[in-house]
Protein backbone atom coordinates (compact mmCIF):
# COMPACT_ATOMS: atom_id res chain seq x y z
CA UNK A 1 0.00 0.00 0.00
CA UNK A 2 0.84 3.52 -0.55
CA UNK A 3 -0.17 6.82 0.68
CA UNK A 4 0.38 10.86 -0.50
CA UNK A 5 0.26 11.48 -4.20
CA UNK A 6 -3.49 11.51 -4.91
CA UNK A 7 -2.67 12.10 -8.73
CA UNK A 8 -1.21 9.27 -8.92
CA UNK A 9 -3.25 7.20 -6.96
CA UNK A 10 -6.18 8.30 -8.91
CA UNK A 11 -4.44 6.92 -12.09
CA UNK A 12 -3.18 4.05 -10.82
CA UNK A 13 -7.00 2.98 -9.45
CA UNK A 14 -8.53 4.28 -13.26
CA UNK A 15 -6.13 1.83 -14.49
CA UNK A 16 -7.45 -0.53 -12.48
CA UNK A 17 -3.81 -0.87 -11.24
CA UNK A 18 -5.02 -0.39 -7.73
CA UNK A 19 -7.76 0.66 -5.09
CA UNK A 20 -8.31 3.63 -3.41
CA UNK A 21 -8.74 3.11 0.20
CA UNK A 22 -9.29 6.49 2.35
CA UNK A 23 -8.40 6.40 6.39
CA UNK A 24 -10.62 7.98 8.68
CA UNK A 25 -8.99 8.09 12.02
CA UNK A 26 -10.04 7.76 15.16
CA UNK A 27 -9.04 7.82 18.90
CA UNK A 28 -8.85 4.12 19.41
CA UNK A 29 -8.97 2.91 15.79
CA UNK A 30 -8.94 3.35 12.54
CA UNK A 31 -11.77 3.34 10.12
CA UNK A 32 -10.80 2.36 6.19
CA UNK A 33 -13.07 3.48 3.58
CA UNK A 34 -12.71 2.25 0.02
CA UNK A 35 -13.39 4.42 -2.60
CA UNK A 36 -15.79 3.32 -5.07
CA UNK A 37 -16.70 6.43 -6.68
CA UNK A 38 -13.23 7.63 -8.40
CA UNK A 39 -14.98 10.27 -10.45
CA UNK A 40 -16.21 12.26 -7.40
CA UNK A 41 -12.97 11.56 -5.48
CA UNK A 42 -10.87 13.52 -8.87
CA UNK A 43 -13.37 16.60 -8.79
CA UNK A 44 -13.08 16.99 -5.59
CA UNK A 45 -9.74 17.07 -5.40
CA UNK A 46 -9.49 19.21 -8.73
CA UNK A 47 -8.22 16.40 -10.50
CA UNK A 48 -11.39 15.65 -12.68
CA UNK A 49 -12.96 19.57 -13.73
CA UNK A 50 -16.24 19.54 -12.27
CA UNK A 51 -18.45 21.91 -14.54
CA UNK A 52 -21.80 21.22 -11.88
CA UNK A 53 -19.93 22.77 -8.98
CA UNK A 54 -17.89 25.44 -11.03
CA UNK A 55 -20.52 26.40 -13.28
CA UNK A 56 -17.60 26.35 -15.96
CA UNK A 57 -17.82 23.93 -19.30
CA UNK A 58 -14.37 22.65 -20.11
CA UNK A 59 -14.40 24.37 -23.15
CA UNK A 60 -12.62 27.58 -24.62
CA UNK A 61 -14.21 30.38 -22.66
CA UNK A 62 -15.80 33.35 -24.69
CA UNK A 63 -15.08 35.94 -22.92
CA UNK A 64 -15.77 39.56 -22.82
CA UNK A 65 -14.00 42.12 -20.51
CA UNK A 66 -13.57 46.02 -19.28
CA UNK A 67 -11.80 47.97 -17.06
CA UNK A 68 -13.82 48.25 -14.00
CA UNK A 69 -15.06 51.99 -14.62
CA UNK A 70 -15.42 52.36 -10.28
CA UNK A 71 -11.95 50.00 -9.87
CA UNK A 72 -8.46 50.78 -8.86
CA UNK A 73 -6.87 53.04 -11.64
CA UNK A 74 -3.33 53.43 -9.90
CA UNK A 75 -1.41 52.46 -13.56
CA UNK A 76 1.55 51.24 -11.04
CA UNK A 77 -0.98 48.91 -9.83
CA UNK A 78 0.10 45.29 -11.15
CA UNK A 79 -3.22 44.26 -11.15
CA UNK A 80 -6.55 46.17 -12.70
CA UNK A 81 -9.90 45.72 -11.71
CA UNK A 82 -12.00 44.26 -14.81
CA UNK A 83 -15.63 43.67 -15.59
CA UNK A 84 -16.24 40.40 -16.71
CA UNK A 85 -19.32 38.38 -19.20
CA UNK A 86 -18.68 35.27 -20.07
CA UNK A 87 -21.31 35.21 -23.73
CA UNK A 88 -20.16 31.37 -23.96
CA UNK A 89 -22.91 30.91 -21.35
CA UNK A 90 -20.68 29.46 -18.48
CA UNK A 91 -21.05 31.28 -14.86
CA UNK A 92 -18.32 31.54 -12.80
CA UNK A 93 -18.87 29.86 -9.20
CA UNK A 94 -15.10 28.93 -8.50
CA UNK A 95 -12.62 31.38 -8.96
CA UNK A 96 -9.54 29.50 -8.89
CA UNK A 97 -11.15 26.89 -11.19
CA UNK A 98 -12.11 30.07 -13.96
CA UNK A 99 -8.38 31.61 -13.26
CA UNK A 100 -6.58 28.02 -13.87
CA UNK A 101 -8.56 27.89 -17.32
CA UNK A 102 -8.09 31.79 -18.66
CA UNK A 103 -4.16 30.92 -17.39
CA UNK A 104 -4.09 28.03 -19.67
CA UNK A 105 -6.33 29.06 -22.42
CA UNK A 106 -5.18 33.01 -22.60
CA UNK A 107 -2.44 32.86 -20.17
CA UNK A 108 -4.51 35.61 -17.94
CA UNK A 109 -3.64 35.78 -14.36
CA UNK A 110 -6.18 36.23 -12.07
CA UNK A 111 -6.41 37.11 -8.77
CA UNK A 112 -7.14 34.11 -6.77
CA UNK A 113 -7.20 36.55 -2.96
CA UNK A 114 -9.19 39.42 -2.33
CA UNK A 115 -12.52 40.46 -2.68
CA UNK A 116 -14.69 39.41 -5.77
CA UNK A 117 -18.40 39.74 -6.74
CA UNK A 118 -21.07 39.11 -9.47
CA UNK A 119 -23.82 41.14 -10.22
CA UNK A 120 -26.45 41.73 -12.88
CA UNK A 121 -29.97 41.35 -13.67
CA UNK A 122 -32.17 38.25 -13.62
CA UNK A 123 -32.46 37.16 -17.57
CA UNK A 124 -29.14 39.49 -18.15
CA UNK A 125 -25.89 38.90 -18.92
CA UNK A 126 -23.78 38.27 -15.26
CA UNK A 127 -20.93 40.95 -14.87
CA UNK A 128 -17.73 39.20 -12.47
CA UNK A 129 -15.95 41.74 -10.62
CA UNK A 130 -12.01 40.77 -10.70
CA UNK A 131 -8.69 41.72 -10.61
CA UNK A 132 -5.39 40.89 -13.10
CA UNK A 133 -2.63 41.38 -13.84
CA UNK A 134 -1.95 43.77 -15.94
CA UNK A 135 0.77 42.79 -18.29
CA UNK A 136 -1.08 39.11 -18.82
CA UNK A 137 -4.65 40.64 -20.56
CA UNK A 138 -5.03 40.51 -24.34
ZN1 LIG B 1 -17.51 28.83 -21.17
Amino acid sequence: MTHGDQRAAYERAVAGESRLFAVWPGQWSSDLFEIDDLDEFAKALGIKHDEERTGLKDHIHKVEWIKDPYGNDNPRSQYLDIDVTLTCGCSINDRRAFAAQMKEQQGWVIATSGGWSKSGRPGGPTTYSLRARRKSLT
